[in-house]
């Protein structure tokens, strides 16, 4: 939709707080070591370009997408000279696409290596994953590896430019174990890579980055997270740097009534009013990604705590309030009124699932506003 958005339910972005987050971030990896802004799903859905923007002009070098659909809107609009590595599946028929645009992709298998080996016609650079236990992309064995090197020193159009690997479990501090793991097993398929010292070597996430006392940075970090916020709270008291939660987002009442005792509230028969009830409706929805799930940490009105009752519609829900308020009155579903904070980790630990999903979700009818 096309701004100016009638409809009054938005999402506050503070990009000097990305900017600040950014800043940390570049300060605590050191000079030597490139951050590479992920800004897959629309930056986790806080909005690609303009965390992309923030986040390189705040220090990060490289930028890192899930598709090349991403990576081409960037290098058009932003990024005319800013290198942006694809992490997910290019198919090997737009091969030439990335060539053109001058944008990494990642060699996901010796398959995909195979492949490209026999159809590429222009020179395209890409960084080798290897799979040392996501169980996702990449080659999974040494002897890959060997072969996806044997292909590349006959055929000069494979730029082999980088290696990475992911992590499975690096937020997980209480055991360590499959961490290690992973970790030690990189170290090992890294000595079989000819001329590392020219190619970017990296495998850490936001976690691997900020939570492990090996701080395998090599001569790269990958962070998406980070950029927008600190962890959950078991994990918060281990952020060796600040990070700030940059995201608000919110809508209004825009009607409000007193229904009797037994009244149905919503679609179906999931909530029944036992006593008089005001009950106020907010115009956002599943179709807003406000999905069932969300409901348990209710919203915040005039800096109190209220209940989201009855199913959620596709654009609108409703909630029991604990008395008259104005049509008008804002409602938040993250953030801060008065003392009271609902942050996107208590939503999603609520919800049973993680912080990006909650936001990631929330659907492009709601506007995000920047400051
Ligand atoms: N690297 C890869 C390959 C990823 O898939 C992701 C995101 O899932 C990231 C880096 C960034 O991870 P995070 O948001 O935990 O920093």
């Amino acid at each position: 939709l096309p701004p100016p958005y009638l409809r009054p339910t938005w999402i506050d972005v503070d990009l000097d707080l990305v900017r600040i987050n950014v800043l940390n971030l570049k300060k605590y990896i050191g000079d030597n070591v490139h951050l590479m802004a992920v800004v897959k799903a629309n930056a986790y859905g806080y909005g690609i370009m303009e965390i992309a923007r923030t986040s390189l002009s705040a220090g990060a070098t490289w930028i890192g997408v899930a598709t090349l659909d991403e990576a081409l809107v960037l290098r058009r609009e932003i990024a005319k000279h800013i290198p942006i590595l694809v992490l997910g599946y290019v198919p090997v028929e737009h091969l030439s696409r990335a060539s053109e645009a001058n944008v990494t992709i990642t060699g996901i298998s010796l398959e995909w290596l195979q492949e490209a080996d026999q159809a590429i016609e222009q020179p395209v650079d890409f960084h080798l994953k290897i799979d040392t236990g996501m169980n996702r992309l990449g080659c999974r064995t040494e002897d890959e590896v060997k072969k996806v090197i044997d292909i590349v020193s006959r055929n000069p159009k494979l730029r082999f430019t980088g290696a990475f690997t992911h992590f499975a479990t690096s937020e997980d501090l209480t055991n360590r174990t499959y961490f290690l793991r992973q970790l030690n097993r990189f170290k090992q398929f890294l000595e079989i890579i000819p001329n590392r010292s020219e190619k970017l070597i990296h495998c850490s996430n936001s976690g691997a980055t900020l939570y492990h006392d090996e701080k395998p940075f090599y001569n790269m970090v990958r962070c998406g997270k980070a950029l927008t916020g600190p962890p959950n709270e078991p994990l918060k008291a281990f952020l060796p740097i600040k990070l700030q939660s940059v995201i608000s987002l919110h809508s209004v009442l825009s009607l409000v009534k007193e229904v009797e005792a037994g009244e149905k509230i919503g679609y179906a028969d999931t909530y029944t009013t036992t006593k008089k009830q005001w009950i106020g409706t907010v115009p956002i929805g599943y179709g807003d990604g406000w999905h069932q799930n969300l409901k348990p940490t209710g919203v915040l009105v005039e800096g109190q705590r209220m209940e989201i009752v009855g199913r959620i519609s596709m654009d609108q829900l409703m909630v029991a309030l604990d008395h008259e308020y104005p049509v008008g009155t804002r409602v938040t579903f993250i953030g801060q009124q008065g003392n009271m904070t609902i942050t996107g980790d208590e939503v999603a630990s609520a919800a049973k699932i993680p912080r990006s999903e909650v936001f990631s979700a929330i659907s492009s009818r709601v506007p995000r506003i920047y400051k």
